[in-house]
């Protein structure tokens, strides 16, 4: 299942390469398919070519056979004979007949030809009439065989392309008898159906070739537009699908950062939240640990907040709380430091690689922005507009102590500063048993 997962994978990534192949090798498939069929249909038309006509031949043959020759029996006067044209009233027999008729054919000089052999020629055909190549010789001993058959063969001769094309001639009732007993005749046991001959037919099919190659191109041609359109397309929707992946991607990971930022964002005042900040201060402290430097916090808790909601109303102790927090965040300048909303009317700073020196100065800036606020406060014991008070701790994290005991440190130096008669900042420096202080 794993393998198949990951197989899948493999493939979805190389997909692009993949439906171009296949869209390769299909073209290549068509066009080797329309070549063969092509092959196949110059074949088909050739042999059809030569079937009528030797069949053609074959009805002339066998009509002046029954309808000529085999009227003559009781007329002395006209004799058929393979020389008729040096007997007195001769007429050529029927074998003679046809060769003749195909030699008048093949002088047309349109490279059609036909011929008539036999392994047993009239006396006056000796030198021409057998078999005078091989594929007579093997049509021959073919038919002989199979005389309800055929043979053919394709054949280059002086750069044109023949098509050669042997039937059986098969031995007729109406000629055995005078076979058997004509004086000249080479063989004299014929029985009917046994092969008398061959007669073939060679024709050229150049012009067949060329029409069907001339086919041929313009189906090939019509193909290779096909494919450079079909793959075109492919082309436009693969990167028209990777354009729309790439924009859900980014879309998603904006979606994802802004959810993240919500999870980590206070919304009122817009600084990280509690949760944030428990985050940051462990990963701070660990890091402060293997560095063996100090991690300061700073926590800010709002003067008599609760009167000033009562006296103002809450809306305005919420808007009071984000010019707070402005003015806060505004003063954490380095990178690394982090302004938090602890809670309620109280906000913490996280200030990594810094010691109380540096942190009180910090928190000195934020008082002074506090005061540059100028938040009207007329119900405050200690001042006429609203105070901070800070509690600052620091320390150089150890293995024994825990980031609790630098939140207790500065939780306890913000006590004393409320003690002390708010609106100023405390520094407290953790139990010496855990951390060092700094
Ligand atoms: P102290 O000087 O001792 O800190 O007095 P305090 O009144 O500030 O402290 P106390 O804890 O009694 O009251 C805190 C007040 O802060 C109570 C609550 O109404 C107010 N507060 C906390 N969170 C919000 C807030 O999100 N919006 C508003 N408007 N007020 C809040
Ligand atoms: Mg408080
Ligand atoms: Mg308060």
């Amino acid at each position: 299942m794993q393998r198949f997962r990951k197989l899948t994978l493999w493939l979805y990534q190389r997909i692009a390469l993949i439906l171009v192949m296949l869209l390769c090798i299909g073209t290549g498939v068509a066009l080797s398919g329309t070549f063969e069929l092509s092959a196949d249909l110059v074949d088909a038309q050739a042999l059809q070519h030569a079937r009528v006509s030797v069949h053609t031949v074959k009805e002339a043959w066998f009509l002046y056979s029954k309808a000529v020759v085999g009227r003559l029996e009781n007329l002395d006067t006209v004799t058929a004979s393979p020389e008729y044209h040096q007997v007195s009233g001769g007429i050529p027999v029927p074998a003679t007949y046809t060769i003749e008729l195909g030699e008048q054919v093949s002088k047309a000089g349109d490279g059609l030809s036909f011929r008539l052999f036999s392994d047993y020629p009239f006396p006056n055909r000796q030198t021409s009439g057998g078999p005078k190549d091989l594929f007579e010789q093997e049509a021959l001993d073919y038919l002989k065989l199979n005389p309800t058959s055929f043979f053919y063969q394709k054949e280059n001769n002086k750069d044109r392309l023949l098509f050669r094309y042997a039937e059986a001639i098969q031995m007729e009732p109406s000629c055995v008898n005078c076979h058997n007993t004509w004086p000249g005749s080479p063989k004299t046991d014929w029985q009917v159906g046994d092969v008398r001959g061959i007669i073939e037919i060679t024709q050229p099919i150049d012009a067949f070739v060329a029409q069907a190659q001339d086919g041929l191109r313009s189906i090939w041609m019509t193909l290779i537009v096909i494919g450079c359109l079909a793959l075109t397309s492919l082309i436009l929707v693969i990167s028209y699908l990777q354009n729309a992946n790439q924009i859900l991607h980014t879309k998603v990971a904006e979606k994802t950062s802004a959810l993240n930022r919500l999870a980590h964002l206070d919304s009122l005042t817009e600084l990280a939240n509690r949760r944030c900040f428990d985050q940051v201060l462990e990963q701070e402290w660990r890091r402060m640990e293997r560095q063996q430097n100090p991690l300061a916090l700073i926590m800010c808790d709002v003067d008599y907040f609760k009167r000033y909601n009562d006296a103002y109303g809450h809306q305005a102790g919420d808007d009071c709380l984000q010019r707070i927090a402005h003015a806060i965040n505004t003063n954490v300048r380095r990178t690394g430091d982090l302004a938090t909303r602890y809670g309620g009317e109280e906000f913490a700073v996280i200030m990594p690689n810094t010691n109380h020196f540096q942190a009180g100065k910090v928190a000195e800036h934020i008082q002074r922005a506090m005061l540059a606020l100028q938040i009207e406060h007329h119900h405050s014991d200690i001042s006429d507009q609203v105070t901070l008070s800070i509690g600052i701790a620091s320390t150089v994290p150890q293995p024994t102590s825990h980031p609790t005991d630098l939140v207790k440190a500065a939780d306890t130096a913000l006590y004393e500063a409320k003690l002390k008669g708010r609106n100023q900042i405390m520094m407290k420096l953790p139990d010496p048993t855990g951390s060092q202080p700094t």
